[in-house]
C-alpha cells in the first residue's frame, strides 16, 4: 500500500525535502505531495495516477541529490521508494535483488551477513541504491571490482508510453538492451523509475582491510612544497597505481583551509586481491613515496584500532617506521558509512583525471585555500583514487559510464546553512573550480572546464548545473564518443512524452 503526503500533512515538510536543503527553493517549487510505494505494484499504480493526472513525477530513493532534480517540482509529486528496501537472493531466479529504496548501509549489510558477498559502492551508508547505481555507483572496492553498475545483471524498471500507459518491464542484455545499457550509469531521472537491480553474481567482500590516516601540516605549507606532495600523490595513480596488485588500494586525500588546526588528511584503506591484508608491502611503498613529507601517521578519528601490523621484516620492501590499524571489512564500512552529513546547503563539482596535477593546478588550489573567502573556509576537494578495474574498456560501450581511462576523480563539496549566503558560495565555488580549469594545460575551446588530454569531463551522480552554461556539458558528463547520441535515442524510444526530466536529463534527439 503506498502512503500519500499532502501538504496538509504534518510529515510533509520534513518529507518535501532531500539532503541538500537547497531544494526546494521556496514552498512554491515544492511538490504538493509525497507518494511513499513499498512495492513495485504501488509504484507503478501510483505512478500511473500520478501520469493520468497530469502532474510532472520526480523520482527520490535515498534524496541525495546533489541538485534539484527531485525536489524542485512546482505542486506535482515525489514518488518515494525509500520503503521499498528488499536485499537478497530471488528465490524464483536466483538473482541477488537491491530493491531500489535500499540504503547503501543495507545493501552492504544485508549482502554481508546472508552471503558474505558486496557490491563495489559508495563509502555514505544512507545514500540510495537507486539514485546511486544508476550513476554508476563509486566507492573503496571499485578499483579492486569496479562500478556498481558494472555488475548489474538485469533491471526492474517502469516507464511511460507514447499514450500514457505505464509499463512494468525487466530489461537486461537480451530484452530491451538499449534501456538496459542507459540504466547503468547515465544517471537517474531520464527513463523511468527503477524498481530493483538484478545481479547473477557479485563479489565476494574482502576479509580484513588494513586502513591509516596521514596528516600533512598545511599552514607550515609552501606553495612549491604543496605543488610537490599533489604531484607526488597523483604521480602515484599514474603510473605504479595502474599494476593489479595496488587495486586494492584506496586513497581519499581532502584538501580544505590552511589554517593550523587543519591539517592535510589522506585516508588509506588496503587489502590484497585476495581480500586479506596479510602482506602490506604495497601499502608501506605507498607511504614511502610521502616520507619526504613528514606526514603524522595515525589510525584514522573515527575509528576504533583494533589489530596493529607493522611492515614485516624480511620482505622486499624494507620495514617503514609506520603502523597501520587491520580489522574487518565489515566493520571497517559500516563505520566509516555514518550518515552522511546532511543538514546543510551545499553546493558540488566534480572532475575526472587521466594523469596528475599540472603546477598550474596545484598553484591555484594552494592559493584558493590559503585564502579568506566565504567558499574557501567551508569546502573541501576530494581526491579519490580511481581506476584499476573500472577501467576496463569493453566497460564502456556496455554501460553509460563513459570514462574508463581516469585514475582520480575529484569531488568539490561546499557547505552552508545560511539561505542568505547562497549566492556568495556558489559564485566564488564556481570562480575557483574554473580558474583551476584555464590554462595550457586544458584543451582551447573548453577553458573552464576539465577537458583536453588530462581530463575525462565530469560525473553525473556528483551533477553540477553550472556546466548548463557550456553548449558541450552532454559531452563533459557522457564523453565525446557514440554514448550521448545513444542515450538521446533511447530517450526518445523509451520516454516520447519526456515525464522524466530535469535540468541535466537526457534531451530527446
Ligand atoms: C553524503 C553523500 C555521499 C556520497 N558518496 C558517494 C560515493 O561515495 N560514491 C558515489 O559514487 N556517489 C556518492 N554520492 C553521490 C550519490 O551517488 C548520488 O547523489 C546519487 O544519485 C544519490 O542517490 P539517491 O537515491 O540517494 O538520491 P535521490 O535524490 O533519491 O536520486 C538522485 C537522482 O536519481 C534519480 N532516481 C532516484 N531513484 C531513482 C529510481 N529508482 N529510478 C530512477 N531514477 C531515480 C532521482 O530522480 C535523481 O535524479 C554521495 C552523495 C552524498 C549526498
Amino acid at each position: 500500500m503506498s502512503v500519500t503526503v499532502t501538504r496538509q500533512d504534518p510529515r510533509y515538510k520534513a518529507l518535501m525535502k532531500g539532503h541538500n536543503l537547497r531544494f526546494p527553493a521556496n514552498p512554491a517549487e515544492g511538490v504538493d505531495r509525497i507518494v511513499l510505494c513499498e512495492s513495485a505494484d504501488d509504484a507503478a499504480m501510483s505512478l500511473q495516477a500520478i501520469v493520468a493526472s497530469g502532474l510532472r513525477p520526480t523520482v527520490r530513493s535515498g534524496g541525495h541529490c546533489y541538485e534539484d532534480f527531485v525536489a524542485n517540482n512546482p505542486g506535482g509529486a515525489i514518488l518515494d521508494l525509500s520503503l521499498l528496501n528488499t536485499v537478497g537472493a530471488d528465490s524464483r531466479t536466483g538473482e541477488y535483488l537491491i530493491a531500489s529504496g535500499a540504503s547503501l548501509g543495507e545493501v552492504y549489510t544485508e549482502l554481508y551477513k546472508r552471503y558474505a558477498l558486496t557490491l563495489p559502492a559508495g563509502s555514505c551508508g544512507t545514500v540510495g541504491a537507486g539514485g546511486h547505481i544508476s550513476g554508476g555507483g563509486y566507492g573503496l572496492l571499485s578499483r579492486l571490482f569496479g562500478l556498481s553498475c558494472d555488475w548489474v545483471t538485469a533491471i526492474d524498471v517502469l516507464t511511460v508510453d507514447a499514450n500514457g500507459k505505464v509499463v512494468a518491464r525487466r530489461v537486461d542484455r537480451a530484452n530491451d538492451p538499449g534501456l538496459f545499457r542507459a540504466l547503468r550509469g547515465s544517471g537517474g531521472g531520464s527513463f523511468g523509475i527503477v524498481t530493483a537491480f538484478r545481479f547473477a553474481s557479485l563479489p565476494k567482500a574482502p576479509l580484513e582491510v588494513a586502513e591509516a590516516m596521514l596528516e600533512f601540516p598545511f599552514d607550515s605549507m609552501s606553495e612549491e612544497q604543496f605543488v610537490a606532495l599533489m604531484t607526488a600523490y597523483g604521480d602515484y595513480w599514474e603510473t605504479r597505481g595502474r599494476d593489479p596488485d595496488t587495486w586494492g588500494l584506496f586513497a581519499v586525500f581532502e584538501v580544505g583551509a590552511r589554517s593550523r588546526d587543519r591539517p592535510l588528511g589522506l585516508y588509506v584503506q588496503f587489502c590484497q586481491p585476495d581480500g586479506t591484508a596479510n602482506d602490506l608491502s604495497v601499502l608501506h611503498e605507498f607511504f614511502d613515496r610521502f616520507r619526504a613529507f613528514s606526514p603524522s601517521i595515525t589510525s584514522p578519528s573515527h575509528h576504533a584500532p583494533a589489530k596493529t601490523q607493522k611492515s614485516p621484516a624480511g620482505t622486499k620492501n624494507p620495514p617503514a617506521p609506520y603502523t597501520v590499524n587491520v580489522r574487518p571489512w565489515f566493520e571497517a564500512t559500516i563505520a566509516i558509512g555514518g550518515g552522511g552529513g546532511g543538514g546543510s546547503r551545499g553546493k558540488y563539482k566534480s572532475a575526472y583525471m587521466k594523469r596528475t596535477f599540472t603546477p598550474a593546478e596545484s598553484k591555484t588550489i594552494y592559493r584558493f585555500f590559503s585564502g579568506s573567502s566565504k567558499a574557501a573556509q567551508s569546502s573541501v576537494i576530494s581526491i579519490d583514487s580511481y581506476g584499476g578495474a573500472i577501467n576496463r574498456p569493453q566497460l564502456a560501450s556496455e554501460t553509460s559510464i563513459a570514462q574508463r581511462g581516469s585514475v582520480m576523480k575529484l569531488q568539490w563539496q561546499c557547505y552552508w546553512r545560511d539561505p542568505a549566503e547562497d549566492a556568495e558560495h556558489l559564485r566564488e565555488l564556481d570562480e575557483f573550480f574554473t580558474a583551476i580549469y584555464t590554462g595550457e594545460h586544458v584543451e582551447a575551446h573548453h577553458q573552464g572546464t576539465p577537458w583536453g588530454d588530462r581530463y575525462e569531463g565530469c560525473y553525473m551522480n556528483y551533477p553540477d548545473a553550472d556546466m548548463l552554461r557550456y553548449p558541450f556539458w552532454p559531452q563533459l558528463f557522457y564523453g565525446q564518443g557514440e554514448l550521448y547520441p545513444f542515450l538521446q535515442q533511447v530517450k526518445n524510444t523509451y520516454d516520447p512524452n519526456n515525464i522524466f526530466h530535469s535540468a541535466m536529463s537526457i534531451r530527446a534527439k
